[in-house]
């Protein structure tokens, strides 16, 4: 029983204990130790020596933020042979994640309180990092009636996004509610931008590939029509839209388009469509298959530069664990999505680091502080100022940018396999996690 005066945390911070990181470079700049006590950052500042702590030596190591994925799908329930939140999490924490939004495309969906409680609840079970459903816009993510948002929002979950990911809500009237309706709390509605009737049964990018191959294609407007639609009415609205996995040039220019009239509209981008294009279709292996599809080498150079400037906000994994059943089989069959959790960090460095796009405290920007901002945590500062400085909670990652590393596809902690970088060499290794003050990955292994 509480006593009055006993310390109430809202999170456990037990087996934080105490932390001394000896020389790290907190966004890349010079050498400091930094502190943890308590699930916080207590001290920051060069040749400390703190009484009774675990000393871990991390000279040359990078002290960024723990990374924050706003698209994750974990598969649980339903789905536990593709993912559970245990193993999902498991991989985000290798991945230098310390917060994980579940997507609500689970079996059954995630529309209701007693779901993302379940979902919320597993996920501190689990304690490889924190995980904050989405809760679904619409009943069964049917795209008829609005879902139990203001109960979803009250519930212990705390949800403050909401997405039918997976499905677009294309009824422009639903949509118009689901905006004004998460206002009153500050939520935000995170769109699966694509026109239903532009896409049906297609295949891949529609352009020069899709025509020499014979496949139907996701045309770039059925993405950018339904994004300036949405800008439109979050402006109109005066609410938060979030758009999903941005893939288009044209995506780009309607998103700096609408941030130039001040409208509340933010926007992330994978990894995978800032580094591969729909020219790798044309080995038919459908590990490349996602939605929305790879699409042309110059859209991928319009989201670096976006991503760069900062008219897409952050970098979202849209991890997408999928079975062999469901993924290993002929190109049309085959579900769309690529797992993604534990290459993101490294991706991100080969398209926007090592190129000089971001530097790393523009890289902590797009993959924690900007995502922490937009999905509402409560450690998240406006600005990202007390980040990595006392007082801050006590949620980093220390990276080996030196490090490379080959993706073996059957180690990683993902219950599944379906990586398109198997057997490639990439840069930069996540040597450390920590949760509040709690380290889940040290020596790049779940603690
Ligand atoms: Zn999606």
């Amino acid at each position: 029983m509480t006593q009055c005066g006993d310390v109430v945390t809202s999170e456990p911070v037990a087996g934080a204990g105490r932390w001394h990181l000896r020389g790290v470079r907190p966004f890349g700049a010079d050498p400091v130790d930094v502190v943890l006590d308590g699930g916080m950052i207590v001290e920051v500042g060069p040749g400390l020596s703190p009484a009774g702590a675990n000393i871990l030596d991390a000279d040359g190591l990078l002290a960024l933020p723990g990374l924050v994925d706003l698209h994750t799908h974990l598969r649980e329930p339903g789905r536990e042979d593709a993912e559970t939140v245990a193993s999902g999490t498991r991989a985000a924490a290798l991945g230098g994640f310390t917060t994980v939004f579940a997507m609500a495309n689970t079996e059954p969906v995630a529309d209701t309180a007693g779901v993302v409680e379940q979902v919320w609840r597993l996920g501190r079970d689990a304690g490889h990092c924190d995980v904050r459903p989405v809760g679904a816009v619409t009943e069964g993510l049917r795209g008829v009636r609005l879902a139990e948002l203001g109960a979803m929002a009250s519930s212990a979950a705390g949800v403050r996004m909401f997405s039918d990911d997976g499905h677009c809500v294309s009824d422009a009237v639903l949509m118009r509610r689901a905006l004004e309706y998460v206002k009153a709390f500050d939520g935000v509605i995170a769109q699966h931008a694509q026109e239903p009737r532009l896409t049906e049964d297609a295949q891949m990018n529609e352009g020069a590939v899709s025509a020499r191959l014979g496949l139907s294609g996701w045309p770039a407007a059925a993405e950018e029509a339904i994004i300036a639609r949405d800008a439109l009415l979050a402006g109109h609205v005066g609410s938060r839209l979030h758009v999903c996995h941005v893939s288009t040039a044209g995506s780009v220019e309607i998103l700096r388009w609408a941030k130039s009239k001040g409208w509340r509209v933010t926007a992330e981008v994978t990894p995978h469509h800032l580094l591969l294009t729909d020219d790798l279709v044309t080995s038919f292996d459908p590990v490349f298959k996602v939605n929305p599809p790879l699409r042309t080498a110059t859209d991928v150079e319009a989201l670096r530069a976006g991503l760069a400037d900062g008219t897409i906000d952050c970098i979202a994994t849209d991890h997408a664990p999928h079975a062999p059943q469901d993924k290993e089989t002929e190109w049309a069959a085959a579900r769309p999505g690529m797992v993604g959790l534990e290459t993101a960090l490294s991706i991100a460095i080969l398209a926007m680091v090592e190129t000089g796009l971001l530097d790393w405290a523009g890289l902590a920007d797009r993959m924690a502080i900007a995502p922490g901002r937009i999905g509402g945590l409560p450690d998240a500062s406006p600005d990202g100022t007390r980040a990595l400085s006392a007082g801050a909670v006590a949620n980093l990652v220390l990276v080996d940018p030196a490090a490379r590393w080959t993706v073996d596809p059957g180690a990683l902690a993902s219950r599944s396999r379906n990586t398109p970088y198997a057997g490639r060499n990439l840069p930069g290794r996540v040597q450390a996690t920590f949760l509040r003050g709690r380290p889940t990955v040290l020596d790049g292994k779940i603690v």
